[in-house]
């Protein structure tokens, strides 16, 4: 199936002439459940001319490879919060699992960093539902590729209509193919939005999503994987 669909959360960008492609939640194989190298998703980020988050659980350890690849990538961790997960974007030193979902919001907010609410409303995962939480973070995932039914996206764009919350999405890529189907764009550079949390929330203002869904299936290979890693920790080296 192939969502395509505009969302514009507020006034628009005068600059139409710059389309960025971002996708805001995507792993690498330093968390337990993806097999994704880093120098894989960075030359195929590289040739689709699309940014992602990388945001690892409970983890910044692939920043410094992806950096050292030359890669354009915002520095993001989806942390396990206590009540749920939660994506910090822009982080420079990580924020522990099991952390109260509110402290983290303040450890996000000290440095400098954005809140990110991944598939809130996703009843098979961890989403952080609780309004008066939700209500706190800065940017909504309005699409996550992983959702088994489009009502939890759809309850999502939803929550963020009436909240007046900006949105934008991603592909929580876990297995290389995944990555590329979905993503959005915004009119802005990446140097405008590379250090600077503040222009990405300017550029979320306008954003146009490209929203697919990822195969039913790769919910049950991440099993696997994360099963895999576990118990056989040598068949995956980094
Ligand atoms: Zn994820």
């Amino acid at each position: 199936m192939k969502l395509d669909f505009h969302l514009s959360s507020g006034q628009k960008n005068s600059d139409k002439s710059v389309n960025l492609k971002i996708d805001l939640h995507c792993h690498t194989h330093y968390s337990i459940d993806s097999i994704i190298k880093p120098r894989e998703l960075a030359a195929k980020a590289k040739k689709a001319s699309i940014v992602p988050a990388i945001s690892d659980h409970n983890t910044l350890a692939a920043h410094k490879e992806l950096h050292a690849l030359g890669m354009r990538f915002i520095p993001s961790e989806e942390i396990r919060t206590i009540e749920g997960d939660l994506i910090g974007l822009y982080l420079q030193e990580v924020i522990p699992k099991k952390t109260p979902f509110l402290e983290a919001l303040d450890m996000i907010k000290e440095q400098g960093a954005l809140s990110y609410l991944p598939h809130m409303f996703d009843k098979t995962r961890h989403g952080v539902a609780y309004h008066q939480l939700a209500n706190k973070v800065d940017i909504i995932e309005a699409f996550n590729a992983r959702c088994p039914l489009q009502k939890y996206n759809d309850d999502a764009i939803h929550f963020a209509k009436k909240h007046k919350k900006l949105i934008a999405a991603g592909s929580d890529s876990h297995f290389l193919f995944e990555f590329g189907r979905t993503y959005f764009e915004v009119s802005a550079e990446f140097e405008d939005i590379k250090d600077n949390p503040k222009a990405l929330l300017r550029a979320l203002k306008s954003v146009k999503i490209h929203a697919k869904k990822a195969p039913l299936f790769v919910r049950g290979s991440t099993l696997v994987v994360k099963f895999a890693k576990r118990f056989f920790a040598g068949l995956f080296p980094r």
